[in-house]
């Protein structure tokens, strides 16, 4: 059996230290918003080439803490909108409208299936304030094009890098090349917690301190509060692991991206439409996402032959009874996408065997 992702065995790679690391935690006696925190913090901003990270819950509380201190700043209100992919995975329209402000949804292009830039300006209006950019499977979906645009209606542009750690944009990191960024550290995602938590990144220092006292009730100083904020940090215990597995992110982007480009050599059957990458260091692979018309059945072939596959992703929001109001409304290209795509296992900790099977079963369907 070849499952979809083996996390277990993502993480046995690195048993020991981070067992030393929960212990560490543990005998510590300080188990919210201390040591291990900062120290995650510090080397993920350094990571990603910013002056600032802040910890946070999860993925969708970062991205939803970056509008919120917009809003608290002055730069956004109520009604306000902001550009989307049509096709990204729901939390980037969640973190949106959980602000009350607008998602505008836009098509994304079929090649790279991140926001076709062509397509943002006529979406663009009067109470437009920032574009979305979601780095979708791992690929960077920001250009100089995006910021030209950006800069020409005055938007804010705010990455989503929920799926894309470690990838670049001429030299820079995801995270590094708009106003701000969310990052998620979900356990599947490429750098991976052993729970919830995420990040936000940015090199904008009032925003920067804005966030960190909106995940922390709206407090700087504690019992002095500033706005009506929230609860939402990243625990001691998943820093202190994050720090371990940040020095085997580039490791594993690599060995994602040998195995894609394995998967792009050696699958040769005309039936399945293969994923395109700009450039290879652009792509981290956190999926490896196919398209083909008969997808149940190709799904069902590759279950036959004991491969383990998920669909990223079945509805598209404009679809989701969550966006009622939007149900009426038509996306092409993204409906068909969510109608034809499959995701291969593209599992870091994955054997050569293993891959050479999975090219195989491709292969004979
Ligand atoms: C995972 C993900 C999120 C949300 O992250 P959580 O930590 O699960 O809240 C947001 N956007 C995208 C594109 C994601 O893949």
């Amino acid at each position: 059996m070849i499952p979809f992702l083996n996390l277990g065995n993502v993480n046995a790679r690195h048993r020991d230290e981070i067992v030393s690391a929960m212990i560490r935690v543990l005998d510590s006696g300080w188990y919210i918003l201390g040591n291990e925190v900062r120290a995650f913090e510090k080397k993920f901003a350094d990571y990603c080439g910013v002056s600032h990270a802040i910890g946070v819950a999860n993925g969708l509380d970062a991205l939803t803490l970056i509008f919120k201190a917009y809003m608290e700043l002055g730069l956004m209100s109520e009604g306000d909108e902001v550009i989307v992919p049509a096709n990204t995975y729901i939390a980037s329209m969640l973190a949106v409208s959980a602000n009350r402000l607008i998602p505008v949804p836009v098509e994304p292009h079929p090649d790279t299936f991140n926001i076709d830039i062509k397509q943002i300006e006529e979406s663009i209006s009067p109470r437009t304030k920032a574009i979305m950019v979601v780095h979708l499977y791992g690929q960077i979906g920001y250009s100089d094009e995006l910021q030209k645009l950006a800069d020409k209606y005055g938007l804010k542009v705010i990455e989503d890098s929920a799926q894309a750690h470690g990838a670049l944009s001429q030299g820079k990191r995801a995270g590094s090349l708009g106003d701000a960024s969310g990052f998620s550290f979900y356990p599947g995602k490429n750098l991976g917690a052993l729970g919830d938590g995420g990040a936000v990144t940015t090199n904008d220092a009032e925003l920067a301190h804005t966030i960190r006292a909106l995940g922390n009730y709206g407090s700087k100083v504690k019992y002095e509060n500033l706005f009506k904020g929230a609860n939402s940090r990243l625990d001691e215990l998943q820093a202190a692991i994050l720090s371990v597995k940040i020095q085997y992110l580039d490791h594993d982007n690599q060995r994602r991206r040998v195995i894609a480009k394995q998967y792009l050599e050696s699958i040769c059957n005309p039936k399945l439409n293969l994923p395109k990458s700009i450039s290879p260091e652009s792509h981290v692979w956190h999926l490896f996402v196919v398209r083909t018309e008969q997808r149940d059945v190709f799904q069902q072939h590759l279950k036959d032959k004991a491969i383990g596959t998920v669909i990223h992703y079945p509805v598209p929001p404009h679809k989701q009874q969550a966006y009622g109001e939007w149900n009426v409304r038509s996306y092409p290209v993204t409906e068909e996408i969510h109608r034809t795509v499959l995701s291969l296992p593209i599992d870091p900790s994955m054997s050569d065997d293993e891959v050479r099977a999975v090219i195989d079963a491709c292969n004979c369907y």
